[in-house]
């Protein structure tokens, strides 16, 4: 009992100090439209930096510390980003650079990369006067490791909820694959919202590309009539990496296919590339770019404590390798398809630890459909015809790739 009440304690005692560690300022939200966030800027040194967002009115913010690496995440009501491009490629003082975006329906979120640990000093809002916008604005200082830690552990519980951008999935078991009259495909375009992704020397940015992509092959493959389609993100938004496991989870999808588009600091490399979930990485670029795809929680600033584990059951074993076995079966027919519509790199079926793969009873396959850092590829990544051509071959790639898995399952 006492343990009880000692523990009630405790949390009451973090709740208070979670709000009074929070920056939070209230403003009425403007009805209908929401702001415009028409230009953004960081002055300062090293020992005090500020951070200034020009809009069109006046908004709530709330914003806390994170490590692993150092950041800052400012979360706000939905915002209408219209910043020049290349805004925030470029930081000053305490931040490297910073990013933004919507974080979650109605949500949007900025995240200042700072180059060590740091205090927010002050977060608040210059209402619009005469011909100067409204501003929001945030103070940095410098602070020690010790410091930070210490503020860190008092706003344990707001990053708790930051974590969860997403309504918890409702707890009903799965539907049952077998009763289903067309096997389900989910499509997953990568990153989203305040994850760009990479991005082209002339702005153009994976989650874009990817999520067009998407679009396109869930059209084709409907067309068929053949599969159902559903896909993890519609628009731009962001979605966490376990989030997207756990759709095609919820879903029982038949097959997870997760969409990017790769960059690389020699603009020479070009071509598709179709990579499966494995403990050990196929190559050394392909253990690079799975822990690149990996950072897209940490970008969008999450914090990644919460490792989730990794069940272990022996049928769960079971599946998971009768899953594997089903993905690379699927990856490596995807690759013959795939080079009738368009050019792939050198080795086109590689393996890392990808974690958006490791769904253990959904067949999981991601597709690099190019190189944004290559010219070449860039002109087709944005070109219809091209996209067109692509998702038929997936297309055809996922057609057969039912029709052998059912004549081995003997339906
Ligand atoms: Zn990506």
């Amino acid at each position: 009992m006492t343990t009880v009440v000692n523990r009630f304690a405790v949390f009451l005692g973090v709740v208070v100090l979670t709000v009074a560690t929070l920056v939070c300022l209230m403003h009425g939200a403007l009805a209908g439209d929401p702001p415009v966030a028409t230009d953004g800027r960081v002055v300062g040194d090293e020992s005090r930096t500020r951070f200034v967002l020009d809009l069109s009115g006046e908004i709530d913010l709330s914003a806390f510390t994170l490590a692993d690496p150092y950041r800052v995440v400012i979360d706000l009501p939905e915002v209408d980003f219209r910043l020049p491009p290349g805004t925030g490629s470029a930081g000053r003082g305490l931040v490297s650079d910073w990013r933004y975006g919507q974080f979650a329906a109605g949500r949007s979120r900025i995240v200042l990369d700072v180059t060590g640990p740091v205090k927010i000093d002050k977060a608040f809002l210059l209402p619009a006067v005469e011909d100067q916008p409204a501003r929001m604005v945030l103070d940095l200082l410098k602070t020690t490791a010790a410091a930070f830690d210490e503020d860190l552990r008092k706003s344990q519980l707001a990053r708790d909820s930051a974590n969860q951008p997403v309504q918890k999935a409702d707890q009903l078991p799965p539907p049952d694959r077998s009763k289903r009259e067309k096997p389900l495909v989910v499509i997953d375009a990568g990153h989203g919202g305040v994850d760009a992704g990479t991005v082209s020397a002339s702005g153009v940015l994976e989650k874009d590309i990817v999520l067009a992509f998407a679009k396109k092959l869930q059209e084709n493959l409907e067309r068929t009539g053949k599969v159902a389609v559903l896909l993890t993100r519609t628009d731009d938004t962001f979605l966490p990496l376990a989030a997207r496991v756990q759709f095609g989870r919820d879903h029982a999808a038949d097959l997870f296919l997760s969409i990017h588009a790769d960059s690389e600091h020699e603009g020479s490399v070009r071509g598709a590339t179709v990579y499966t979930l494995s403990d050990r990485a196929s190559d050394r670029e392909a253990a690079a770019l799975a822990a690149k795809e990996n950072a897209s929680d940490l970008i969008a600033g999450l914090d990644l404590q919460q490792e989730a584990d990794e069940v272990t059951d022996i049928l769960v074993d079971l599946t998971r390798r009768e899953t594997r076995n089903f993905s690379a079966a699927f990856a490596n027919g995807l690759v013959s398809d795939l080079a009738t519509a368009t050019r792939m790199i050198k080795n086109p079926h590689r393996s890392a630890g990808f974690q958006v793969l490791r769904a253990h009873d959904v067949p999981s396959v991601l597709v690099e459909i190019g190189y944004l850092s290559n010219d070449q590829d860039e002109k087709l990544l944005t070109s219809d015809e091209w996209r067109s051509r692509v998702a038929e071959a997936v297309t055809q790639a996922v057609l057969r790739f039912f029709g052998q898995k059912y004549a081995y399952l003997g339906k």
